[in-house]
């Protein structure tokens, strides 16, 4: 990184790698890479799509982000007044940059993250306006191009920034269907619900020299675990080490890699007999930012949660965490018949954090996947508190992928602070194994359900959580970010838990309210954990209600509606002009 010196910043700027001083002339000449010691800057995405791409073939698309607060969220300050600033200080609508150009004469859509913009993090307009860059690569049938810079999903706007990992991989899923080649372009940093999501679920991942790329940040990993982190951990040669990326290419080998790439893909288009692109049902786009929090799905809403339902949020948060409250075991073996597990990712592990197999719902047989807490601190330690490692997410995916051949619908348990932030995790590719499953699942053609009974943990709970219908308990939470990690961003301190908990609306009704889940299930007063049996009950009765009108619907027309009930949370609009403030 290179910071400005304060003094004849025009003319000179300092190497925050090598403290070098350097003629700026010299260093934009070379690509805001330090000439003496090689450090990449940070690039704005204006200038880095002037570096990318041929010059004068980018057009901008004529999509707007249409600004939102869709959970009325406040911290220190009002939302609306960090987007603002942000707006004003990047001179930009959003933290992303979309169009179309060229790259060594090849057609693309290209769409450029902004870190500047709120740490490039990933809300409501920013996934819209990706998931309109990847439709019109497939409109125009050329290859789509991501360059991702990126903090996270944005936790100002709740669920429905998390909703946004799985409509941009739902584009991407539409893309490979198309046989149309997908590739991201990895710079510094990239980390958590981009990570986990269409940073690493492309066709091809390259990385720019000297990124980072995770799930969890190293701050976190270092809280969580105690652990020291080896030299260049996440570092594009690490992550290149670990098999997680293509390749690692220099800043100023970017555009000729891509040209290369590009023409392989395009004579390889041109050598088969292409089948006709599929093409999907228009998406409903909101015509104001407030339909955007509507709940309606293909199947209408569900029933409205009881009244009374959610009391204080941070309550319901430890309600939800309570070690009593019933596991996926339990569930399995009160709400299901006949449970059978099944092992293993076949790659190498047996991640006892997810447990899955066959079982029967009402007589019927379906494949069921859940997180493993457990009651008692041993039982916590040996399942990992529920924290899924890769290989858990991969076992997960071969269970679903073998529900899918065995034309088995799915119900998936998930109940997880969050997928597993260990150093191990990282190494074996904790992110992509997320977005693997993100990706697998808006392609599944068989019905899904999903059901959050305890602790809905960001990315991790994603991962089992993209579904036809979602379920959520009476007492059961479902957020972006835990609050504590939110308050330790936002807040002074992690002490402001209980007011995070109450600005991330992340209970069971407020879910419901923005159209995240789909029904609320009730839990015998005052909660599960004090009638597990009777818990169950009403889960395998809820379950059993959202799969039965799923079981006749086709393959093709399940996955279309899956895919418009994830288009439903966006914010932008088609050739408006730039919303300023
Ligand atoms: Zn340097």
């Amino acid at each position: 990184m290179t910071t400005t010196a304060p003094r004849d910043e025009q003319l000179w700027s300092r190497c925050a790698g090598c403290s070098s001083l350097l003629y700026r002339k010299r260093l934009l000449r070379n690509l805001d890479v330090c000439p003496e010691c090689g450090t990449h800057s940070r690039l704005d995405a204006p200038t880095r799509v002037a570096q990318l791409v041929d010059p004068d073939s980018f057009t901008a698309l004529p999509d707007r982000a249409v600004e939102v607060d869709p959970i009325g969220f406040v911290d220190a300050l009002p939302y609306p007044h960090r987007l603002a600033a942000a707006r004003a200080g990047t001179g930009l609508d959003e933290a992303v940059v979309c169009g179309t150009a060229a790259i060594g004469g090849h057609r693309i859509a290209l769409a450029v993250m902004d870190f500047r913009f709120l740490g490039g993090s990933l809300g409501c307009a920013v996934g819209e306006l990706i998931t309109r860059t990847a439709e019109r690569a497939l409109a125009d049938e050329v290859p789509l191009v991501l360059v991702t810079a990126s903090g996270g999903a944005r936790m100002q706007e709740g669920a429905l920034s998390l909703m946004q990992m799985a409509t941009v991989s739902q584009a991407v899923a539409g893309l490979r269907e198309a046989g149309l080649l997908t590739v991201s372009v990895i710079t510094d940093p990239t980390y958590g619900g981009v990570a986990a999501s269409f940073a690493t679920n492309t066709d091809v991942v390259l990385a720019e020299s000297g990124a980072r790329m995770g799930f969890a940040g190293p701050r976190v990993i270092r809280q969580v675990t105690g652990a020291a982190l080896p030299e260049g951990f996440q570092r594009a040669e690490f992550l290149l080490r670990h098999g997680q990326v293509d390749m690692v290419v220099p800043r100023h080998a970017l555009r000729g890699r891509l040209a290369a790439l590009l023409a392989a893909a395009r004579d390889s288009r041109r050598a088969r007999a292409r089948p006709p692109v599929p093409r999907q049902e228009p998406a409903p786009r909101p015509a104001s930012p407030a339909d955007a929090s509507l709940p309606a799905t293909a199947a209408g809403p569900g029933p409205s949660p009881a009244d009374g339902a959610g009391g204080d949020a941070w309550e319901t948060v430890r309600t939800a965490r309570h070690p009593g409250r019933p596991t996926t075991v339990d569930y399995l073996e009160s709400a299901f018949d006949g449970f059978v597990e099944l092992h293993g990712d076949r790659l190498g592990a047996d991640c006892p954090a997810i447990v899955g197999g066959l079982a029967r719902l009402d007589g019927r047989p379906v494949m069921v996947i859940g997180h493993q807490k457990g009651h008692t601190t041993a039982e916590l330690v040996a399942r990992n508190f529920g924290m899924a490692s890769p290989a858990g997410h991969r076992k997960a995916l071969r269970l679903m992928r073998l529900a899918a051949r065995l034309g088995l619908p799915v119900v998936t348990l998930v109940d997880t602070p969050g997928a597993d932030p260990g150093v191990g995790a990282e190494e074996q590719g904790q992110a992509a194994a997320i977005a693997e499953n993100i990706l697998a699942l808006s392609m599944l053609p068989t019905p899904v359900v999903a059901v959050v009974t305890g602790e809905g943990g960001s990315g991790g709970a994603l991962a089992l959580a993209v579904a036809d219908r979602v379920l959520m308990l009476e007492h059961a939470v479902y957020s972006v970010i835990s609050p504590e990690g939110c308050a330790a961003i936002l807040w002074p301190d992690s002490s402001a838990a209980p007011q995070a908990a109450r600005a991330l609306r992340l209970t069971a009704p407020d879910l419901w309210r923005l159209g995240v889940v789909d029904e609320v299930v009730p839990e015998p007063a005052p909660a599960a954990q004090h009638d597990p049996a009777g818990a169950a009950e009403l889960l395998a009765r809820a379950v059993a209600a959202n799969l039965g009108p799923l079981l006749d619907v086709p393959p093709a027309t399940l996955v279309r509606r899956r895919r418009q009930r994830y288009r439903r949370y966006g914010a932008a609009r088609a050739g408006a002009p730039a919303v300023r403030r």
